[in-house]
């Protein structure tokens, strides 16, 4: 299998809609963006399983947003792995990749081995931010764990929060390279029913079974929405990972009848935004404790990039060590 040749299409996220249908989507592709998130951590299988995931699932959803900062999936557990959490910043200018940047916490010592891997994270909640920077409000929709899947909580997420009828399919694997590199590449489609198409959505949810497709489309919507999950259903992992089975054929391969349209991609790339300045504003609202807690022996304040691992330090005074302590002995 060679990966070299279809370098264009790697690390794309591709719009389409489909004519026949009011049904919109995206087909995403990770594998250098994959490898550069992942280097950044030494983390154990289920764990890279899980960021992989989260990392495409980021990519499709944040290019349906219209950006002017960053849009963050989290994945908040009870269970061995605690946090899952990924930011995608939308591209600078037209043309220009989008960013990616992914980190886990879990307790290495309970994580289990016997392939559940979702079953890892436990009870907890899926949340979406939207940020759009400098002087606007932060959005955060926020949902349960449920369905048994990364895809699954994102599909309750837009069910239930924008009544918007929403499937993902994803698959991502790793691949050893001539030479013993080892490869990630994740693939997935996601499907979305556009709004337009049901202006008279009834009225979604109630009591308390969860939103489902029937509730949020009419019936001639809902036949099409119907038809085209059937037709991704007879999606392979390989078609959706690649390299051999470009973005635009497996969109003819699966819904030709259905006339697919596709529109310009979106190219993405590993990248963090931190900054001396943007964690030094992050520690300023730490507790004395705390701060006293990262600051070395020799009173030096550290502190470590969770995203990229960059190492930052700090004199205290300057992230108002010395100020909190002066208001403590005060007392
Ligand atoms: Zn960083």
């Amino acid at each position: 299998m060679s990966f070299g040749s279809q370098i264009a299409w790697d690390d794309t996220i591709l719009p389409f809609q489909l004519d026949r249908s009011d049904i919109r989507g995206r087909v995403a592709r990770l594998d250098g963006v994959l490898d550069r998130v992942l280097a950044q951590h030494d983390y154990p299988p289920v764990i890279e399983s899980l960021v992989a995931e989260m990392a495409l699932l980021t990519a499709l959803i944040g290019q349906t947003v219209k950006l002017r900062w960053k849009l963050s999936l989290q994945l908040h557990g009870n269970g061995p792995v605690r946090l899952i959490a990924t930011d995608y910043f939308g591209p600078s200018a037209e043309g220009e990749p989008a960013q990616i940047r992914a980190y886990a916490g879990y307790d290495a010592e309970r994580l289990g081995t016997d392939g559940d891997i979702f079953g890892q994270i436990g009870k907890g909640h899926f949340a979406i931010l939207i940020d759009q920077g400098m002087g606007t409000t932060p959005y955060q929709g926020i949902t349960p764990i449920a369905g048994g899947s990364l895809s699954a909580c994102a599909e309750t997420y837009f069910a239930q929060s924008e009544q918007i009828p929403t499937r993902f399919t994803l698959s991502h694997g790793r691949s050893t390279l001539p030479g013993g590199a080892k490869h990630w590449r994740a693939g997935g489609v996601m499907l979305q029913h556009m709004p337009k198409a049901s202006p008279f959505a009834k009225e979604a949810g109630g009591e308390s079974r969860p939103v489902a497709v029937h509730d949020l489309l009419d019936d001639e919507p809902e036949e099409n929405w119907n038809r085209v999950n059937i037709l991704l259903d007879t999606v392979e992992d390989l078609e959706l990972i690649g390299p051999t089975v470009q973005p635009t054929d497996l969109l003819v391969r699966l819904f030709h009848e259905e006339v697919p349209r596709v529109f310009d991609g979106q190219t993405v790339n590993f990248g963090c935004t931190c900054s001396a300045d943007r964690v030094r504003q992050s520690l300023s609202i730490y507790s004395a404790k705390d701060i006293g807690h990262l600051t070395t022996d020799e009173g030096i304040v550290t502190a470590d990039c969770q995203f990229c691992g960059a190492h930052y330090e700090f004199d205290p005074k300057s992230v108002g060590f010395e100020a909190e302590k002066a208001v403590d002995g005060g007392d």
